[in-house]
């Protein structure tokens, strides 16, 4: 479905053109909310409801636009086609379900989305599947948990929540012995492309910085048309399908991505700087930064470095609790990548069901904060965060 004329250009033009039918003359993407489509004939009928990813058919099997939304992530992901699901979580489930019975075994990293971490960890084992958690930071440690025959898949994220170490893609692209899925949010498709260094699918919470507005809800997978054409099999019957008007969002989102994506992430670096330097502050974690461990994977594999960083306030948990209630222009909230700037208190909120130890393995400490950039004038923002860490530390 990819147009001709948006090929040739960097990936953040590409960005504004990508999934545009042809012939539609609408500058925007257009609205179907329909959850229906009227056949003209039975033999039209017929043949809509054979076809993979029936564009006009029953909006569960596809919607035009949601199918334009899903050719646009692909386009930029480099994939043969993409399919879009109710959530970040639809797609991981979808995928996870999709791929794997009774028996299979999965290896996923243990710094993970907490939703992801959960489905593993005890939706998996109720249906027979059998995880592997592995660091996801030590070379090699994905291919030594593989069970040949067995493991069907490998789960990777990178940036990963909240701490933002890195996967190397070239490695896990470099997993022959089963389908390897790269959870790829935090950077979005403009910050890396995971298909390029081998791996079969990459995945995002479309909710967070591509739609960016937090104005909707709605994962996206893509990769190619054979493993995509058997995963959409199992979605049209798991049922979770994106809304037409989540995929519109995000189809409009993706338009703004790489403005976005620039500011946010100089934002964030501005920050990252800062804080380094800062007293009540023990570490700063952010891919940009040479003092990041794994700064030269990310210069390799990460065209921007993001708008996320976390960092470690000196102190115990109280502190953590009395930054996060000094911010001002900051808002505490769990999401990232939309326009206002949050941060997240993990040890507090997203991983307070965690025990010490799985606290201590995802690395979190007490005062482990993460900080989604956004879109306010940089100054605003660091001299917010300054005054919350004098608060802090009072
Ligand atoms: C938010 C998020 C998810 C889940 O996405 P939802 O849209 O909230 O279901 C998965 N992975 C990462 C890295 C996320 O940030």
């Amino acid at each position: 479905m990819a147009d001709e004329e948006t090929t040739g250009y960097e990936p953040e033009t590409s960005a504004i053109l990508a999934g545009r039918n042809e012939g539609e003359t609408s500058l925007a993407p257009v609205l179907y909310p329909t959850s229906a489509f009227e056949f003209a004939t039975i033999d039209q009928g017929r043949e809509m409801a054979t076809a993979v990813g029936a564009e006009r058919f029953y909006s569960r099997y596809g919607n035009p636009t949601i199918n334009a939304f899903e050719a646009a992530i692909a386009e930029l992901e480099g994939a043969e086609v993409a399919r879009a699901f109710a959530s970040g979580m639809g797609a991981v489930s979808a995928v996870v379900l999709g791929l794997c019975s009774s028996g299979d075994h999965v290896v996923a990293q243990r710094q993970i989305y907490a939703g992801t971490q959960l489905f593993l960890q005890s939706a998996c084992p109720r249906f027979g599947i059998d995880v592997t958690f592995v660091d996801g930071t030590e070379p090699g440690a994905f291919e030594a948990a593989i069970r040949p025959g067995k493991t069907m898949l490998v789960c990777a994220e990178t940036p990963a929540n909240p701490k933002l170490d890195l996967v190397d893609l070239e490695e896990i692209g470099a997993i022959t012995q089963a389908t390897t899925v790269v959870d790829s949010t935090f950077a979005t498709p403009l910050g890396q492309n995971p298909l390029a260094h081998g791996v079969d699918l990459v995945l995002h919470s479309a909710t967070k910085g591509i739609a960016g507005h937090n104005d909707a809800t709605i994962g996206v997978v893509a990769g190619s048309e054979d493993l995509l054409s058997w995963l959409w099999g199992f979605a049209v019957l798991h049922g979770a399908n994106a809304s037409p008007y989540d995929a519109f969002n995000a189809h409009r989102g993706l338009r703004t991505l790489g403005v976005r994506l620039a500011h946010q992430s100089a934002t964030a670096r501005r920050l990252a700087e800062f804080l380094e330097g800062h007293d009540s502050v023990d570490l700063v974690r952010y891919p940009g930064l040479e003092s990041h461990p794994q700064h030269g994977l990310a210069a390799r594999q990460m065209r921007s470095f993001g708008g996320l960083l976390t960092f470690d306030l000196r102190g115990d948990i109280e502190a953590g609790c009395r930054f996060t209630e000094a911010v001002r222009l900051a808002r505490q909230a769990p999401s990232l990548g939309g326009p206002e700037t949050l941060i997240s208190h993990p040890a507090s909120t997203t991983h307070v069901g965690l025990t010490p130890e799985e606290m201590v393995s995802t690395g979190i400490g007490p005062g482990t904060m993460r900080v989604s950039c956004g879109l306010e004038y940089p100054d605003d923002v660091v001299a917010d965060i300054e005054q919350a860490l004098v608060a802090a530390s009072g």
